[in-house]
């Protein structure tokens, strides 16, 4: 893992508010690294903090398929991933595969707000940092 991330960031839609003003708090380290997103939450975040985001598909048409896929090939250092605990999705199928596949290549997946502090305010985030597969 290099000392710039990959930082991926998802929200569903009732999460959006909540990420969307953490990510305006933490404005200035996520400036530091490269970031991603799944389709309407990119939009949001680069009008919000004016930084390029590049965006994957919508969440329900492919984009958290195509967040995994980009884990499995390396390409994903962190995962901030806001989603709904309280209502069911038609691509929750596509939500627990990206939650699977994070664990599978050891990738630190933030699922709430006090996790993606932790996340956020790790010294390792401007370090380069080994990651061992979870599963070897
Ligand atoms: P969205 O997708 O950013 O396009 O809303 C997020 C999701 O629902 O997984």
């Amino acid at each position: 893992m290099r000392a710039r991330k990959q930082i991926v960031l998802i929200a569903h839609d009732n999460r959006k508010t909540d990420l969307l003003e953490w990510a305006r708090f933490n404005r200035e380290t996520l400036a530091q690294h490269d970031l991603h997103a799944t389709g309407t939450t990119g939009s949001l975040l680069a009008k919000e903090l004016d930084l390029h985001v590049h965006r994957f598909l919508s969440g329900p048409l492919g984009g958290d398929q195509q967040v995994g896929a980009a884990i499995a090939e390396g390409r994903v250092d962190v995962v901030i991933f806001f989603w709904d605990p309280l209502e069911p999705h038609p691509h929750d199928v596509d939500v627990k595969a990206l939650l699977r596949i994070a664990v599978v290549y050891n990738v630190p997946i933030a699922c709430n707000r006090s996790t993606a502090d932790f996340v956020l305010s790790s010294p390792l985030l401007s370090e380069a940092y080994p990651r061992p597969l979870a599963t070897s």
